[in-house]
Parts: structure tokens; C-alpha cells; sequence
């Protein structure tokens, strides 16, 4: 079927990260129109992983960009159609729901929900001054502009861990500073970390300022222990301290716990009918690729399923 932005789609799908992808490759091979919007590039916070350990059939790890790109691959090939346009707005209360951007409005009797998380940011005085002048919030994306220089990573998560790991295939030193004694990230990501002789562990210190003049030259610390603060000299610090709820849906009258994600029932419906949420935005236990995955793919069927007894854009 030949898709123009403005026809009635069978499902639309609001975000190209993992689970999007999933869903997408799941509804487009079930025959099912099928429209993706994406802001940014396809993959969402994975593609911009230096390199993925945990996704299952990758015995060496694999590359976050490589494995996004081939998820996508896959979309387009069985029949996925893309956006690279931000949704502004969505209306779900009807039969046919309605998702808007900037350059479209684009019918659909299902929408899942697949936008993702964000990062948090410290809120510390010098955060957003030198936000893109040494402050940065992807390793990936930023690293090589640190080469044979110092840099502060903060946090104590997988995210921080890894990669600390990363930034010293640049920075000739990498300071990671965290709040506590324990990390919140896997064993196996602290010893990696832990063994690497170019990172330095500061650990019980909370990050209080950020300095610098026209970029970062420091972060000022305050010890946990004894509350003296201190400050470290460094040409840049890198911010993995967690993630929160991205995009608000309870405009469109979707549900949403204490922390801001989407209730779903087990089979990623939302409380509103023909509305699906997968992937990191969901309320869930765990936040990983492989997670949001299997969220997508159920998405999908379920959509589906409730197509068959609501009818599709060809019935
Ligand atoms: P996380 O596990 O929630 O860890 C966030 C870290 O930041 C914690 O150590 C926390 O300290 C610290 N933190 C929070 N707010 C802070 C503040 N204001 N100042 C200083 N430190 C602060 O987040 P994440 O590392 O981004 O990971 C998120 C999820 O993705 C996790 O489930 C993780 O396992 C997963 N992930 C998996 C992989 C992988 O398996 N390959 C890679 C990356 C991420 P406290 O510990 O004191 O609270």
C-alpha cells in the first residue's frame, strides 16, 4: 500500500529507540501501516553507547550505533514508515488517534508510546553555563573532543561506569566521583572500571559547582564524610547520574505513576484504549535493551489483536 503522511495509519509509534524499533518491526511485518516519529536519530540513548555487553547473541558485546542501526534496518525493510519529525502534541481519546508535528498531523487507531527516558542533570550551579563548553552528557558524542585531557565523570550507576571506561580511550586521566562507598552499577562494571589504571575513584563526594571561565576548568566537591569541599582541576565533566520520565502524555489523559512513567497493563495497554506504552517510559523493573524489546514486541501483537476486533485502515 502506498502510505501518504495525511492517510490513516494502523498504528503510529512515537519514538525510534529499542522499543519503538521492536514495535514497529513487529506491527509492519503483521501487515499493520505502520508510522515512526523520531527527534533525533533512529536508536534513542542506546545508540549512543559506546558498546553493549548485556543484549543477548553478542558474545564479545556490540557496538549501541551498530545494533540500533540494524533494528532500523529491519523497520524500514519490512515496511516501516519514518518521520524524523518531533511530536508536539496527541490526541488519544477517539477512535482515530492524532499525532502532530511541526509539519504534520497524522491519523492513526493506535498509538504506542515508545519516547524513551532522559537523563537527569545535577542541578548545581555552572551546569547549564558550560553545557556544551565542557559539560556534557554523552561520552560518545563528546569524548574525542577530551584527548590527553582530565575529565570528571559523576554518578556510581552502569552508565557512569562504563563510561569512565570509555572516556579513557581520549582523557589521559578520568576522575569518577560518586556519593557514596557503593555503586548502584554491576560488579563487573566496577572491576572493568575499578582496574582500569586511568581512572581514579573519588568516592563519597557530592558535586556542588561547576567552574570555569569561557569552559570547565573544575568541579567543586563536598565530602559525605566530613562535609569539607574541595576542588578538582578538570577540562570537563560528564554527567551519568540516572534517568527520568521523558515526554508528558497526561494532557492526552494518559496515567502515570509518582516518578512520572506510564502505567501499563501486561500487555503495555495504557489506560486509555488502543494506546500502548513500551520501552523506558513505561512504569517497569528494569530499564535495558533487551527490556524494551520484549515491551515493543508485545506492544505490537496487542495492537494488533486490537486492530482485528476494531477494524484496520483497509477494513
Ligand atoms: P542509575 O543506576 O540510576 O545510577 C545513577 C547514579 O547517579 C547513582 O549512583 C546515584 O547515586 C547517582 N546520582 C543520582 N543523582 C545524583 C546527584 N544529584 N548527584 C550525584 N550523584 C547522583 O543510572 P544509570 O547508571 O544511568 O543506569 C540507569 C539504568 O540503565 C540502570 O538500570 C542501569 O543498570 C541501566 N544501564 C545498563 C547498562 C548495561 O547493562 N550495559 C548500561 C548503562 C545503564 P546513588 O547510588 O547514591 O543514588
Amino acid at each position: 500500500m502506498n502510505n501518504t503522511p495525511e492517510q490513516l495509519y494502523d498504528v503510529a509509534i512515537i519514538g525510534a529507540g529499542p522499543a519503538g524499533l521492536t514495535a514497529a518491526i513487529y506491527a509492519a511485518r503483521g501487515g499493520l501501516t505502520t508510522a515512526v516519529f523520531e527527534s533525533s536519530g533512529p536508536g534513542g540513548k542506546a545508540a549512543l553507547t559506546d558498546r553493549i555487553d548485556n543484549y543477548p547473541g553478542f558474545a564479545d558485546g556490540t557496538s549501541g550505533f551498530e545494533l540500533m542501526n540494524a533494528f532500523y534496518e529491519q523497520a524500514t525493510n519490512v515496511g516501516a514508515r519514518f518521520f524524523f519529525e518531533e511530536v508536539r502534541d496527541v490526541y488519544l481519546k477517539d477512535d482515530v488517534k492524532k499525532v502532530r508535528t511541526p509539519a504534520r498531523e497524522l491519523p492513526a487507531r493506535v498509538v504506542i508510546i515508545a519516547s524513551g527516558s532522559r537523563q537527569r542533570t545535577l542541578d548545581i550551579p555552572g551546569e547549564d553555563t558550560f553545557h556544551g563548553r565542557g559539560v556534557s552528557y554523552c561520552a560518545t558524542c563528546d569524548g574525542p573532543f577530551f584527548r590527553d585531557k582530565h575529565v570528571v565523570v559523576v554518578g556510581g550507576g552502569n552508565s557512569a561506569l562504563q563510561e569512565a571506561s570509555y572516556l579513557t580511550k581520549f582523557a589521559h586521566l578520568v576522575t569518577l566521583v560518586h556519593r557514596r562507598e557503593e555503586f548502584r552499577g554491576s560488579p563487573a562494571a566496577v572491576a572493568e572500571a575499578g582496574n582500569n589504571p586511568k581512572i581514579e575513584f573519588r568516592l563519597n563526594y557530592a558535586p556542588k559547582k561547576i567552574t570555569g571561565d569561557d569552559k570547565v576548568t573544575g568541579l567543586e566537591v563536598e565530602s559525605t564524610v566530613n562535609h569539607a569541599t574541595e576542588l578538582i582541576p578538570c577540562d570537563g565533566v560528564f554527567v551519568y547520574v540516572g534517568s527520568q520520565a521523558g515526554a508528558n502524555f497526561t494532557a492526552a489523559g494518559v496515567d502515570i505513576d509518582a516518578s512520572g512513567y506510564i502505567k501499563t497493563d501486561a500487555s503495555m495497554q495504557t489506560n486509555i484504549k488502543g494506546v500502548y506504552a513500551a520501552g523506558d517510559i513505561r512504569e517497569t523493573v528494569l530499564r535495558q535493551v533487551a527490556t524494551a524489546v520484549g515491551d515493543g514486541a508485545i506492544a505490537a501483537v496487542a495492537a494488533e489483536k486490537f486492530l482485528l476486533r476494531h477494524g484496520t485502515d483497509a477494513s
